[in-house]
């Protein structure tokens, strides 16, 4: 079954302040949406609420992968289910290695009675860590423990690679990358682009969206979606910045405003 995904007026608060004011959208395996907008819209809180962060309170709407209620759902569920997010802000986690975690996160993932073998996972983890240009050694580091932006954003592709998602979020991948690493990340998603497979890529700058094309643009401005369009509406945002976003619809301060 080719995947859906659906945001339905979805709305989330943080310490009781309201910052996502009802969120439309729907995917379709195959495409690949971004979201782009200024800082403090409201991004990050959407990937957060999505994939169940306890600290995202989710007050309306409703969010569903393939008829099934996300929100529902508590946040290992929600990755066995095939939601994957690659933080802004990865967490480091001493005492635990790379390899066991993407190993446990894995199994995670393929259930109980149908975990992958040692030696299996280890040449699909060398293979893609290979094709990502990571140095081996980062398979036995603690997680993301001292890597720096762009290996930790490194290692959040290596992370969906594996894990073979249905529907993945990047938050900000491109930030703390330089052209080749920005490179290497854009291809490791462009291969993982299939017809069940959707995307939704946040990001602040057009920049990524040169090596991944979109096939649909959302802009997001005080905690809803805005503006959406094509391609081309990155390309104008590019050149033009926000402001005539912010003109078009009579919005003066885009952030999402104090309760
Ligand atoms: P963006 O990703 O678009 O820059 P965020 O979703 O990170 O925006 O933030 C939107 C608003 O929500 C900001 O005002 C921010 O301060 C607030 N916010 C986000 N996460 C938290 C949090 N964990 N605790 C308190 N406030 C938060
Ligand atoms: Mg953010």
């Amino acid at each position: 079954m080719s995947t859906q995904f659906e945001i339905q007026g979805l709305k989330s608060s943080i310490e009781g302040k309201e910052i996502l004011k009802g969120i439309d959208l729907k995917i379709k395996g195959g495409e690949v949406h971004a979201i782009m907008g200024p800082n403090g819209t409201g991004k990050s809180t959407l990937a957060s609420a999505l994939m169940g962060h306890p600290k995202y309170e989710v007050t309306d709407g409703s969010v569903t992968l393939n008829g099934e209620d996300v929100l529902d759902m508590g946040v290992d569920e929600r990755a066995r289910a095939g939601l994957f997010l690659a933080m802004q802000y990865p967490s480091e986690i001493t005492g635990v290695t790379n390899a066991d975690f993407l190993r446990s996160a894995i199994n995670a993932r393929r259930g109980e009675g149908n975990e992958i073998s040692l030696i299996k996972f280890v040449r699909q983890m060398e293979g893609k860590m290979k094709e990502l240009e990571m140095n081996p050694e980062f398979m036995h580091r603690y997680l993301n423990e001292g890597f720096s932006g762009g290996e930790k954003k490194r290692n959040e592709i290596l992370q969906m690679l594996l894990l073979e998602p249905k529907l993945v979020i990047l938050d900000e991948i491109d930030s703390g990358l330089d052209i080749d690493a920005l490179r290497i990340v854009a291809e490791g998603v462009n291969a993982m682009r299939s017809e069940d497979r959707g995307f939704l890529i946040i990001t602040h700058y057009q920049r990524l969206l040169n090596y991944i094309t979109p096939d649909f643009v959302h802009v997001m401005m005080q905690g809803r979606i805005v503006k959406s369009g094509g391609p081309e509406l990155a390309t104008r945002l590019e050149a033009e910045g926000y402001d005539w976003v912010k003109e078009e619809l009579g919005i003066v301060d885009e952030t999402v405003g104090q309760a």
